[in-house]
Order: C-alpha cells, then structure tokens, then sequence
C-alpha cells in the first residue's frame, strides 16, 4: 500500500438543528483510508456512521472539517467542480431496490456512469464495459436488458456495485452495503467486494454495525460512539485487544466460533443518550462498566495507546495493573491472527 492516504477526513463535523436545539451528528472525527484498503466504521444506529459517509460524499454539507480525496480538498467544491470528483469517490446502499431505477433495464443503468463521465470511446466500446462489468459482479449477460425488480436482494445488491464500478472508482463507501442481506448473500457479496479490491486496488470505507461480517473483511475498524471516534485499530488489534470499553461491549456480542470457549462479556446498559444532549465528560460513561469520577467531567481524547490502535479512555492513564479492561485474546483462535 502507498503511504499517502486516498482518502482523509480531518476534524469533520456535522450538525443538524432540529426544534431550534442543535443535534451533533458527527461532531469532530479523522479518518483517513490509504489506497486498497479497508476502513471499517462501526457502531450502533444512530451513532452517526451513515452521517459521516454522507458528509464525505456531500449529500449533505459540512459543518465543518475538510474532506481530502487524494490530496485534494473537496468539501468546499461547487456541483460543477465536485463532478469529475464524484467519478472516483461512489457509493453502494444498504437497499438495493431503492436506489436502482425502477423503470431503467440493468445496461441503462451501467451506462449511466460511464456516459456521464465520458469513460467509453464509443458505442461498442459501452457495450463492451457493460459486459465486462456484469461478468465481474457474476452476472449473466442477459441481465442488460432486464428490470431490476426481475432479480433477488444479492444480485441487485450485485447491479450496485456494478454500477458503483462502472465510474472506474478509486474509493467505494459501502454504506451498509450487506446488512439488508441474507447471511449466505451477505457472504458472497463481501467476498466480491474483497476480490475486487485485490484486483483493482480499490479503498473500501464499509460502514456497518455489523461486527461478524466487519471482522472478515476489514484491514482497520473506526469505532463512534455519540458522534465521536471511541476507537482506531488494525483488526488484529481491535478484535483481540480492544482498549476502549465500548469497542469491548460491542464484540462481546458478536458470536464466537467455538462457542464453548470461556468468554468475558460486557453487556451494555440502557440505550444510546441523545445527540441532542450528550452526557458530560466520557460520552459513554452512562452506560460504561468502568466509569469512575473523571470520566463524568474530562473528556479523553483519542490518543495512541499500542501500535497501530488508537483509543478515548482515561483508563490508559491508569498503571497497567489498575486497568480493568480484560483481554480477549483467550477467546478469539481465528485463522487469521495464528
Ligand atoms: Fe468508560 Fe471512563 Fe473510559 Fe469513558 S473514559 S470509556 S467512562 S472508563
């Protein structure tokens, strides 16, 4: 991988006024995903994961921060400059159905993309490019002239993708790109999403609340809480040693794959507080096992607290013996990290 990130996003904020109180969607998160790779941004609904991705993509402007797509600043782009950039940053959704036009057959909605972006040389060359796309996502070729209504959730979750391709991208979000999936479909399309990843190069930013599937596919995991970034870490680390509580809370509850291991757990208590009103301190405190005083007065900044994992937790600032946080290397044996 190149050192240079493709994409970055520094200090974004997103805030929405709603019955004149202002809610803080996303209220001041960096990330950055280098080329060919896979950032994972987890958390529960309404941590505001989707707001971030929809900022970066400028289907709703910024409050404030700066998105960087390969050295270049875009959040502040007018429609006309941000085209030749909307080519190269696309987008999968969680539903399929809905962001796929009906009433368009499957090769007009291919050729959309690379029509707007001038991509084909020529006719046959358009003709070409679609083909070559449907046999990429494992499509049959017949599929060009059929309605989108005539497939199942994974094959147009399938026509998605390939149209997302389509613009010749160097970065895809997937925003819940599987989550309204079957598991065996979810399986098959995360798998597609990692062979074209290999075979194009391309940076995924998947954003999911979807632990299971996160961990199979994911280079490093961005873990929000309230609008904040709670936690930053390679895989490895984040599901063998996670150094925020929420980010222990929730793999906790992701299933393990020997079910009989001995597992530690923390379970969270109650729902989410509103962004309307965040708790004081430690977002998480409310709802934290290990809260002591600071936390309800100090906010902990996130911080590097191991190599390669990043985390906001005023436990790190106790000695190591002190640390309450357990290990969860006992219980994970995953192919991966052996
Ligand atoms: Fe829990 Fe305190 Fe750490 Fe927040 S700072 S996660 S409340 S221990």
């Amino acid at each position: 991988m190149s050192a240079t990130p493709i994409l970055e996003v520094k200090d974004l904020k997103k805030h929405f006024v709603i019955q004149g109180n202002a809610v803080k969607a996303v209220d001041g998160i960096s990330l950055h995903v280098m080329p060919g790779e896979t950032l994972s941004l987890v958390g529960e609904s309404g941590c505001g994961k989707s707001t971030v991705g929809r900022a970066i993509l400028r289907l709703v402007d910024l409050t404030g921060g700066e998105v960087v797509l390969d050295g270049q600043r875009i959040d502040r782009l007018s429609t006309t400059a941000l085209r030749p950039i909307r080519q190269r940053m696309q987008v999968v959704f969680q539903d399929p159905f809905s962001s796929l036009n009906p009433r368009m057959r499957v090769g007009d909605i291919l050729a959309e993309p690379i029509r707007n972006f001038g991509l084909a040389e020529d006719a046959a060359d358009l003709e070409a490019r679609i083909a070559r796309l449907l046999d990429t996502v494992s499509l049959p070729k017949d599929a060009s002239g059929r309605l989108p209504h005539e497939f199942s959730g994974g094959q147009r979750q399938r026509i998605g993708i390939a149209r997302a391709l389509a613009a010749e991208p160097s970065v895809i979000i997937c925003d819940e790109a599987v989550s309204a999936l079957d598991v065996s479909v979810k399986a098959q399309i995360v798998n597609l999403l990692q062979d074209l990843q290999r075979e194009l190069g391309l940076a995924l930013l998947f954003i999911s609340h979807d632990l299971a599937i996160v961990e199979h596919m994911t280079h490093r995991i961005a873990v929000m809480y309230l609008g904040k970034i709670v936690e930053v870490a390679t895989r490895e680390r984040a599901f063998m040693s996670p150094k925020h509580p929420y980010t222990y809370a929730l793999l906790s509850a992701v299933p393990v794959p020997e079910p009989g291991r001995a597992r530690t757990r923390i379970v969270l208590k109650g729902d989410v507080p509103s962004p309307m009103n965040p708790p004081k301190g430690c977002r998480f405190h409310t709802r934290c096992p290990f809260t002591f005083e600071r936390c309800r007065t100090e906010e902990p900044k996130l911080r590097s607290v191991a190599p390669g994992q990043e985390a906001a937790c005023h436990l790190h600032d106790l000695p190591a013996t002190e640390n309450p946080l357990p290990s969860r290397a006992h219980e994970r044996a995953q192919p991966w990290c052996q």
